[in-house]
């Protein structure tokens, strides 16, 4: 859906489609040259980071496999609750494996800590995380990004995977959802 139809729901537009796909190109050559000659796993966060998955990993050059988890996160609010529960799980054993975290974006950090530990945990080789998208207070806790798309300000926003009560996923660009549409 473009910004049109998406009409006043759309406060600001945040990142436009062409930008959001210059930068996976970017990231993609820059994952390329970290992980030469190493196996390389992504694993998408459902459902936030199937557009990134999708378009990320077509901007690669190389070969990948793919997995999927689901985490709870802000069921249908806008803010963080910190508890983070596994709602699917990876479909394989991951035991000595490169994992790079696929995210839609980092607020707290804190799903995103609790999800690198317990990747980590499994037994992997390494974990690094790729996030579309960074809000500022994810800077003050202890996880580190390796890929950030764009640091953005610190608001709601929907598009490109990201939703609000599940709506707005199919936005082909990333903009701040209006307040009339939660106040
Ligand atoms: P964190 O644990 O880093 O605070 O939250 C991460 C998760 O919260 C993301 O995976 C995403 O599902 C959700 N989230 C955080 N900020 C936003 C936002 O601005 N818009 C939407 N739609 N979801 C967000």
């Amino acid at each position: 859906m473009d910004l049109t139809t998406a009409g006043s729901d759309i406060a600001k537009v945040i990142v436009n489609g062409q930008e959001i796909k210059a930068r996976l190109h970017e990231l993609a050559r820059q994952v390329e040259r970290d992980y030469e000659g190493r196996d390389l796993l992504i694993i998408g966060i459902l459902k936030g980071a199937v557009m990134t998955m999708a378009d990320f990993s077509r901007a690669l050059n190389r070969h990948i496999e793919m997995d999927w988890m689901a985490v709870s996160s802000y069921g249908s609010g806008t803010k963080s609750s910190g508890v983070v529960r596994i709602l699917k799980d990876l479909d394989r054993d991951i035991t000595g494996r490169h994992v790079l975290i696929v995210e839609d974006i980092v607020d707290t950090g804190l799903t995103l800590a609790w999800l690198k530990s317990n990747l980590e945990s499994r037994g992997t080789s390494s974990v690094e995380i790729l996030t579309m998208l960074r809000k500022p207070e994810a800077a003050k806790v202890e996880v580190d990004v390796k890929y950030v798309g764009f640091d953005i300000p610190k608001e709601f926003v929907v598009g490109y995977g990201l939703d609000y009560d599940e709506k707005y996923r199919n936005l082909d660009f990333i903009g701040v959802l209006a307040e009339h549409v939660y106040a």
